[in-house]
């Protein structure tokens, strides 16, 4: 298969042709078709498959670019992993115009809470941070459609789990989940089964 038959906007194939991402990965041709159906997703695969465009393609695709408040919220246990998430999202979605920021822990709060005031499609950041801006509504996050949270197990053994839980019970019920993990503890497992419907499973 290739990129062109999953039915995503033409500035995004564009896109992934500049990246040179000719062939969607195993994760990819997955996960891609049951995001865009906005179906809950449980993935376990590991960094290094393609993991990140996967998520990062349906939500650019999804994006209004009219609206001014974020869309999608992706949770992530470290700032090296948001950044790099960043700059994926920014690159997937250039010819869109996607604005991703990254927010995280031990940088300046009022330099993001500046950044947040602009237009933001995407939101990228660990937990702590995340919370603290939801909490000085900071970060709005009335509009946000679509969630993922990334590395699960990792967020579990730094034990960010229960600030994980308390941002998804900030965020509007009516969104779409996405977990990604290489893999699923008990405590990951019954996370995802209290805040998702018929979660769709793939293993690669
Ligand atoms: P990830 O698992 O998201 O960290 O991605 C691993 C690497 O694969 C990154 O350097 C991506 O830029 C690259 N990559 C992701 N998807 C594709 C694709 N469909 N074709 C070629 N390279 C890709």
């Amino acid at each position: 298969t290739s990129f062109d038959e999953l039915s995503i906007s033409n500035d995004i194939k564009q896109a992934l042709a500049g990246l040179k991402y000719h062939t969607p990965t195993d994760v990819q041709s997955q996960v891609i078709p049951q995001a865009l159906d906005r179906r809950d997703l449980i993935v376990r695969s590991q960094t290094g498959s393609g993991k990140t465009a996967s998520f990062g393609i349906p939500i650019c695709d999804m994006v209004d670019w009219e609206e001014n408040k974020p869309q999608a919220l992706i949770l992530t246990p470290t700032r090296e992993l948001a950044t790099q998430i960043k700059e994926d999202i920014s690159n997937i979605g250039r010819f869109k115009r996607v604005k991703a920021a990254a927010i995280y822990g031990k940088s300046p709060f009022d330099r993001q809470k500046l950044e947040l005031k602009q237009k933001t499609h995407v939101v990228v950041g660990t937990p702590g941070r995340i919370l603290d801006h939801i909490q000085k509504e900071t970060l709005l996050v009335d509009k946000i459609k679509y969630l993922v949270i990334d590395e699960a197990d990792e967020m579990l053994n730094m034990g960010f789990i229960d600030q994980v839980e308390s941002i998804i019970q900030e965020l509007p019920q009516e969104r779409a989940t996405s977990m990604f993990s290489a893999t699923i503890p008990a405590d990951v497992e019954s996370l995802c089964h209290k805040y998702m419907h018929d979660p769709v499973e793939i293993e690669v």
